[in-house]
C-alpha cells in the first residue's frame, strides 16, 4: 500500500474530480492524502477515504513536505496551475523541491498522473516499500 498525496489548484480542481473517479478502483487500494479542499471535493464525488490537510494556501503543502522528509509519503500528484500566481508559490516550490530531494515520484499534471496510476497497478512503485524498511532499520 502507498501513501499519496493529492494536490489540486482551483482551476485544476475539476480535473481532480474527474481523475479521483475514474481511478477509484486503483486508488482505493492506498492510503489518501490531500491538501483541504482538494481532499473535501474528492470526499464528496467518491467513496475514497482521505486523510486532509490544512488547505494549500494556509499551509497544506508544507506539512505534506513534512511527511516527505520524514520518509512517509510514496507518491505526489499535483495538479498545479501554471497560468495564476499563487499566494503560496513559496510553499508549493519547496514541496517539489522535497520530492526531488527525496526521490518522491511527482506529477503535475493530468498525463503524467495517469502513468503512475498504471503502474500502481503493475506493482512499479514497490521500490518504495524497500526505501521505507531501510529508512525504518
Ligand atoms: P486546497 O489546496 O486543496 O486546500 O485548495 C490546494 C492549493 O490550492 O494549493
Amino acid at each position: 500500500m502507498m501513501k499519496i498525496a493529492l494536490i489540486a489548484h482551483d482551476k485544476k480542481k475539476e480535473d481532480m474530480i474527474r481523475f479521483t473517479i475514474a481511478y477509484e478502483h486503483v486508488l482505493k487500494e492506498h492510503e489518501l492524502f490531500a491538501t483541504g479542499t482538494t481532499g473535501k471535493l474528492i470526499k464528496e464525488a467518491t467513496k475514497l477515504s482521505v486523510h486532509r490537510f490544512k488547505s494549500g494556501p494556509l499551509g497544506g503543502d508544507q506539512q505534506i513536505g513534512a511527511l516527505i522528509a520524514d520518509n512517509e509519503m510514496d507518491m505526489v500528484i499535483f495538479f498545479r496551475d501554471p497560468l495564476t500566481a499563487q499566494p503560496h508559490e513559496p510553499d508549493i516550490t519547496a514541496l517539489m523541491r522535497l520530492c526531488d530531494v527525496y526521490q518522491i515520484p511527482l506529477a503535475t499534471n493530468i498525463a503524467g498522473a495517469e502513468i503512475f496510476i498504471h503502474g500502481l497497478e503493475r506493482g512499479d512503485f514497490k521500490w518504495r516499500e524497500i526505501v521505507r524498511a531501510k529508512e525504518d532499520e
